[in-house]
């Protein structure tokens, strides 16, 4: 269908990009979506019709052509920045990303970049909030069925049924995701989150994302629940997403069956087998005694399905007296002997990933940074493929810029791929 037009406003109610998301410099626009166009800005809706992308199209557009504004399935609106430096030696080099997240929550930023102050992208929410206002008022009478009821379901979506859905999302999945496994970047962080255990096993004194809760996992019933109401609730924009996390902090503790259930019966409901998708993507966390624990049966298990499965472990330290410090509760062995299962699981499994995160940050004690660049320049690996090594800012890190020679030095020095992790939620 080609595009309608009402007074200043392009609308084109299908479009379909490439179908699942690229890392490229300029965004991309991929799956089914719809999209409003003025002079000035271009407004981008999934399939339920929701807001979902905004970006300017001018000169007065003064940040950067290619950045933009992204609402979440957890309604934050994240910015997209591209940082001072939009080539292969910018932002793209130290997050394997092309754009800097920024957040509107408090998050472990190595570079905060406060939009909100910004009166370049408070023009474009106050431009959103003018062309919903424009389409409230408008009769539309002279236009076709189909541009008429998509503009009656942007209506129908305004903040507070936005806000409640993701209220909706939280109670469906018994929680919510506090953080995602640095690995969805590679689908934008574009996720269906599916709860099969809560908890966690360490309660560690530095992670700002923990809940009281000691680990246990879900039932069956409860998670087949869980799926049949995410379908539901996804309804129409279900067809974009190609990605599960299985929830929460450790759903590697929960063991090969339940993993393995809960993965298949999602894939089925969810259409990921659908022919036009790629190979759909799971991530789960795990911890240092669920990788060392699980029987080789359940690696074995998760290469066989339908998925690529990343895998993301906090390892933390390598250096004991750091683990104290962090208030986590291993010593510096375990945390050997899981970064070991991990590169021998990484060489062993075509469809697997196991990635690991390392804190950095003030006040960790130099042993810490001696003990880790020792770990990644001595890491016996055939290929740097696989086993990306996330760096994790501790949230009282300073936030411009600080931190970037020291992850440098351990990218250029590691044998492993090195990147920052950004804690985001949901
Ligand atoms: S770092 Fe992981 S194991 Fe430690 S408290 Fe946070 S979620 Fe739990």
């Amino acid at each position: 269908m080609e595009s309608a037009y009402l007074n200043n406003l392009a609308i084109s109610v299908e479009k379909q990009g490439p179908h699942h998301p690229a890392k490229a410099s300029f965004p991309l626009r991929y799956g089914k979506y719809s999209e409003i166009r003025t002079s000035e800005y271009e407004f981008l809706f999934n399939l339920n019709c929701e807001i979902k992308f905004i970006r300017g199209l001018n000169a007065s557009w003064r940040p950067h052509p290619a950045e933009q504004l992204k609402r979440t399935d957890g309604n934050d609106w994240v910015y997209y920045s591209v940082g001072d430096d939009s080539s292969d030696r910018g932002i793209i080099s130290w997050l394997g990303e092309y754009y800097l997240p920024c957040l509107p929550y408090p998050s472990n930023s190595i570079w905060e970049i406060n939009y909100s102050s910004n009166p370049v992208i408070m023009n474009a929410f106050a431009a959103w909030a003018q062309t919903y206002g424009n389409l409230y008022g408008s009769t539309g009478d002279r236009l076709h069925t189909k541009v008429k009821e998509f503009i009656m379901r942007i209506i129908e979506n305004h903040d507070g049924v936005l806000y409640e859905r993701s209220q909706k999302l939280n109670e469906i999945i018994g929680g919510n995701a506090s953080v995602l496994p640095p690995d969805t970047r590679h689908i934008d962080y574009e996720i269906i989150p599916l709860m099969i255990s809560d908890g966690c096993l360490y309660h560690c004194n530095f992670c700002c994302v923990k809940s009281a809760q000691k680990f246990q996992t879900r039932s069956r019933n409860d998670i087949l629940k869980q799926i049949a109401k995410l379908k539901q609730y996804y309804s129409r924009n279900l067809v974009n997403y190609n990605g599960l996390f299985l929830g929460n902090h450790d759903a590697l503790q929960a063991g090969e069956n339940l993993i393995s259930f809960s993965a298949s019966e999602a894939y089925s409901a969810f259409g990921f087998g659908k022919s036009e998708r790629t190979t759909p993507l799971l991530f789960m966390f795990g911890s240092v005694n669920s990788l060392l624990k699980s029987d080789i049966k359940l690696f074995e298990r998760l290469n066989q399905l339908p998925y690529e499965t990343y895998i993301n472990i906090g390892l933390e330290s390598i250096d004991s007296k750091t683990l104290a410090h962090l208030g986590k509760p291993l010593h510096q062995t375990n945390v050997e002997a899981a970064f070991k299962r991990m590169l021998d699981i990484n060489s062993t499994y075509k469809n697997l990933e196991i990635t690991a995160n390392f804190v950095i940050g003030n006040g960790l004690p130099a042993a810490h940074y001696e003990s880790l660049l020792e770990l990644l320049q001595s890491a016996a690996i055939s290929s740097r493929d696989k086993g990306v090594i996330y760096l994790s800012p501790l949230k009282d890190s300073p936030k411009k810029r600080e931190l970037l020679p020291l992850i440098r030095g351990m990218q250029g020095q590691s044998r492993l791929p090195v990147y920052v992790y950004l804690i985001q939620r949901l």
